[in-house]
C-alpha cells in the first residue's frame, strides 16, 4: 500500500448504481479505488494528487457492450468502401494484416479517448485473431484502449463459405459447430459469435431467416461451456432469440422482432443475459446514411426502417420486465465511426423510455457485469476505470457525446486524459 493516492473531490458521484449523483469524493490508490465518500472533506496527506472536481461528475467509464473494433470507420478516419453494407463489397477491400493491427490499433485509442474503458467486442471481420492480439497489447499497458474481451469471427450457417478466392464448400451441423467454437477458444477468443439469425443487409427477408437447427444451437452452448468461452449471437428473427436463449447464449443482440413468448423467455433468464440492441447503426442508417449511399429506399431495402419501429417498440418493454439491456453496436461504419458511441446513451432515452440514470447504469454497472470484471462501479476495491466529466451526465446523458467534457479518463489508476482545466494540487 506505498502507492500515493489521487483523491478527486468536490464533484458530485455517480456510482455506476443508478443512484443519484451526489457530493463526495472518490479515493484512488494504486490501481484501486480505495473509498467513496459522500459528504467529501476527505483529509489530505503528504504526497496526495488532488483533483479539484468541483462542477464535475465523478463516474465510472462507460462500457460498450457491442465493440466492432476490426471495423475500418472511426471518428477522423472515415472508410467509405465499407459501405453499402448491402453487398458486402467491404471483403474486397480488406487491408493487410498490418494494415489491419494499425487500424484496430487506432480505433482502439479513439474509443478510449471518447470515454470508454472497457469494450465487450461483438465479433471481428476476419477469422484473424486481431482482437486476442489488441486484447493482450493493451493489457500489458503496450497500446492505449479499452479493456477487451475478444470476440471470435462472426460464423453464419451457410454450407457455402466466401472467401477471397471465391465460393467454397461449408460444413455444417452439430460437429461443425462444435469444431468451429474449440478452434476459436484454442486461438485464445474470450467469446465466440454466430449468426443465429441472417439479416436483411445479406440477403432479402434474412431478418426473419434462423440460421440454425435446434440441434448445431444446443451443440454450440455445449461446447462453449466445454471450451469455457461465452457465446454471443446476431439474433431477429423470434425462433433464432428463443434457440440462443435455450442453448446458453450470454450475449443476445439486437433481439428485433421477439414476439410475446421470447419476451418471456428473455426475461425468465434475465439474471444471466445481456442485450445489446445496436440501435445506433439502426438510427445512422435510417437518418444520417444518406452521404454514404443510404437514402430512405436503401434504409428501407435493408431493413433497418423496419427494425428501428421495431426496437422501439420492443426494448421500452424489455426495460419493464428488468433485462439488462446495454448501449453500444455496431459502431464501425462511416455513417456510425467509432468514437460516437456514447450517442447510444441518448438513443436509449429518447427511444427506450429510459431515465439518463439508468441508462448510464447500463452503460457502467451492467457494463462491468458482461466484461465479468471489477469495473463499472465506483466502489471500493474495484479497479480505478473513471471519468471526470463537465455537467450532469446522470442528468443528461448527452454531454458524454463531446469529448471536450471529458476532463478525465483514468483506468487502472492512471491518466489516460487530465485536462489543463482541471485544477490539481
Ligand atoms: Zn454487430
Amino acid at each position: 500500500m506505498s502507492e500515493n493516492r489521487i483523491l478527486f473531490t468536490g464533484g458530485r458521484v455517480f456510482d455506476g448504481t443508478g443512484a443519484p449523483a451526489v457530493p463526495a469524493d472518490v479515493v484512488v490508490r494504486g490501481d484501486r479505488i480505495e473509498a467513496v465518500r459522500p459528504g467529501g472533506g476527505s483529509a489530505i496527506e503528504d504526497g496526495d494528487q488532488v483533483v479539484d472536481c468541483a462542477g464535475t461528475t465523478v463516474m465510472p467509464g462507460m462500457v460498450e457492450s457491442h465493440a466492432h473494433l476490426t471495423f475500418p470507420s472511426a471518428v477522423g478516419h472515415i472508410d467509405p468502401s465499407f459501405n453499402p453494407p448491402l453487398d458486402v463489397s467491404f471483403f474486397r477491400h480488406m487491408p493487410t494484416p498490418d494494415e489491419h493491427l494499425a487500424i484496430v490499433k487506432r480505433n482502439a485509442k479513439i474509443l478510449l479517448d471518447h470515454g470508454f474503458t472497457s469494450a465487450y467486442s461483438a465479433g471481428s471481420l476476419t477469422p484473424v485473431p486481431t482482437e486476442v492480439w489488441l486484447r493482450d497489447q493493451i493489457a500489458a499497458g503496450a497500446t492505449p484502449g479499452p479493456r477487451l474481451r475478444a470476440a471470435s469471427f462472426e460464423r453464419d450457417n451457410n454450407p457455402v463459405q466466401m472467401g477471397p478466392d471465391g465460393p467454397k464448400p461449408k460444413r455444417t451441423g452439430p460437429d461443425a459447430v462444435r469444431e468451429f467454437i474449440r478452434e476459436q477458444a484454442a486461438i485464445g477468443f474470450d467469446s465466440v459469435k454466430l449468426l443465429m439469425s441472417n439479416d436483411d443487409v445479406f440477403v432479402e427477408g434474412g431478418s426473419m431467416i434462423t440460421q440454425y437447427s435446434r440441434e448445431e444451437a444446443q451443440a454450440a452452448g455445449e461446447q462453449a461451456r466445454e471450451s469455457g468461452v461465452w457465446l454471443n449471437c446476431h439474433a431477429q428473427a423470434p425462433e433464432s432469440i428463443k434457440l440462443a436463449v435455450r442453448s446458453g447464449f450470454r450475449s443476445v443482440y439486437h433481439c428485433t422482432y421477439a414476439d410475446a413468448e421470447a419476451i418471456d423467455l428473455l426475461e425468465e433468464h434475465r439474471d444471466s443475459i445481456f442485450l445489446s440492441p445496436a440501435v445506433g447503426i439502426m438510427w445512422a442508417n435510417v437518418h444520417e446514411g444518406a452521404e454514404y449511399g443510404i437514402d430512405t429506399a436503401t434504409a428501407e431495402k435493408m431493413g433497418s426502417t423496419r427494425a428501428l419501429r421495431a426496437m422501439s417498440a420492443l426494448y421500452p418493454e424489455l426495460r419493464k420486465r428488468g433485462l439488462r439491456v446495454l448501449p453500444g453496436g455496431d459502431y464501425g461504419f462511416p455513417n456510425n465511426p467509432i468514437g460516437r458511441n456514447a450517442r447510444d446513451l441518448e438513443l436509449f432515452v429518447r427511444l427506450f423510455g429510459y431515465s439518463p440514470a439508468e441508462t448510464l447504469r447500463a452503460a457502467t454497472q451492467y457494463g462491468g457485469q458482461v466484461m465479468d470484471l471489477p469495473v463499472g462501479l465506483l466502489t471500493p476495491g474495484y479497479l480505478a476505470d473513471l471519468l471526470v466529466v463537465r455537467g450532469e451526465p446522470a442528468e443528461d446523458v448527452s454531454v458524454l457525446q463531446d469529448t471536450g467534457n471529458l476532463l478525465a479518463i483514468m483506468q487502472n489508476g492512471a491518466f489516460h486524459k487530465l485536462s489543463g482545466q482541471l485544477p490539481t494540487a
